[in-house]
């Protein structure tokens, strides 16, 4: 395609990646932000190696790896640690990439270092489009002509609402705690699923000597205030085995945990005339794969490909969901599996993995091993 004037909405994974992605292709692009500064929640991420791969095409991939911990293996044990089923991560994802676990701000840091200047503290509030050009107004008061709007503004998208027939996300039965700690001892080597009844606490290395830890509980949506948020945290998972509460016990304050409910999309929304959805924005999921943030770089890496390769926007646009659509689906309906998996009373769900945990997860993460 021709040298276009391209807005991306959100400066989150999928924004970032996006605008190095397009600079690396000298298609330049303006990203707005409405954060005025770069504050990503979450506490840690796991980089798998679908988007690890992402992130050496997109020349940051050895910063990650750096910044971050290699991971080998993923584990799901019971509450009180017994092992139900080890995956090695080698053997399933081979030379695709290593498997790295890191601080949503380190990783944060890397994608902005390689992205284009961008406007922060500044939200799309509008837009409006004919045939040749789309309006989008801003909350600084300021409208300007594009002739591509990238929506990658997450799952409560304004894009969306604004240029799409409006999808609500929907809340996932779940709530999750997300923090950083320091577990004595050496570093993990491995993302661990520790599982109760109706709940789990995840534990992942994300280097310089931290570990990220989520915490999940299926419970309809409530308010979980700041204060005394860690004694109600570790009280939760009182009976849970020993890293479990090695962790909890390196924390020290309540404003340390992060607490948000999961949402997902009932239905996605990929593009509307001269505007396109990528990330959360189009297509949020249920995190069990922990694979939202790899959709998000695929996303961005193979629509800068598509805009670049295909001759006009109609071709670009139909490239690139018939290049992601159907992956994107198979990451919606096996996150959905997993998290059903893991609701189940432990008297079905134990045993089920001891016998079969192993070969579903390969099952499961095997066809994301081709680049998109
Ligand atoms: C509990 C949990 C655990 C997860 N764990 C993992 C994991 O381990 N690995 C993984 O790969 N994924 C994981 N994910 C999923 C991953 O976090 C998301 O898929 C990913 O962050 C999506 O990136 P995004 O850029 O599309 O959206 P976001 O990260 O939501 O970024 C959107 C950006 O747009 C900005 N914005 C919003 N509205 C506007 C506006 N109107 N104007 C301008 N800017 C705007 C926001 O401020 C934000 O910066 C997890 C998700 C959850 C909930």
């Amino acid at each position: 395609m021709q040298s276009r004037r391209i807005l991306i909405v959100g400066g989150g994974i999928a924004g970032l990646a996006l605008a190095t992605a397009l600079c690396r292709r000298a298609l330049d692009a303006e990203l707005v932000e409405r954060e005025p500064r770069w504050t990503p929640v979450g506490g840690g991420i796991a980089v798998q190696p679908n988007a690890m791969r992402v992130l050496h095409e997109l020349g940051i991939g050895s910063i990650v790896d750096r910044a971050g911990a290699r991971v080998h293996h993923w584990l799901f044990r019971d509450q009180h640690g017994e092992l139900l089923c080890d995956i090695a991560l080698k053997s399933l994802w081979g030379e695709v990439g290593p498997f790295i676990g890191i601080a949503r701000t380190k990783l944060h840091d890397a994608l902005l270092a390689a992205a284009l200047s961008c406007r922060l503290g500044v939200s799309v509030t509008a837009l409006s489009q004919d045939e040749h050009h789309v309006l989008a107004s801003f909350s600084d008061g300021i409208a300007r002509e594009y002739d591509l709007v990238i929506g990658a503004d997450g799952v409560h998208s304004t894009v969306r609402r604004v240029a799409f027939a409006s999808t609500d996300p929907v809340f996932g039965g779940q709530m999750v705690w997300r923090s950083l700690g320091k577990l004595p001892g050496p570093q993990l080597d491995s993302v661990q699923f520790w599982l109760g009844e109706g709940c789990f606490f995840g534990l992942c290395p994300v280097g310089n000597g931290l570990t990220y830890g989520f915490a999940n509980v299926t419970t309809p949506r409530f308010h979980d205030p700041l204060e005394s948020r860690l004694e109600r945290l570790r009280l939760r998972f009182a009976d849970f085995g020993p890293l479990v509460r090695d962790y909890l016990d390196s924390l020290e304050r309540d404003d340390q945990i992060h607490c948000t409910s999961i949402e997902w999309l009932p239905y996605e929304h990929w593009h509307s005339g001269r505007v396109i959805l990528i990330g959360d924005a189009a297509h949020a999921s249920s995190p069990m794969m922990g694979q939202g943030g790899s959709m998000a770089m695929e996303d961005a890496l193979v629509l800068a490909e598509t805009l670049d390769e295909a001759p006009n926007l109609p071709a670009a646009k139909e490239a690139f969901v018939a290049r992601r659509r159907s992956r994107v689906a198979w990451v919606r309906q096996q996150s959905q599996a997993v998290s059903e998996m893991l609701r189940l009373p432990a008297s079905v769900r134990d045993p089920a993995l001891r016998e079969s945990g192993k070969y579903r997860f390969c099952e499961r993460f095997a066809p994301l091993t081709a680049r998109p």
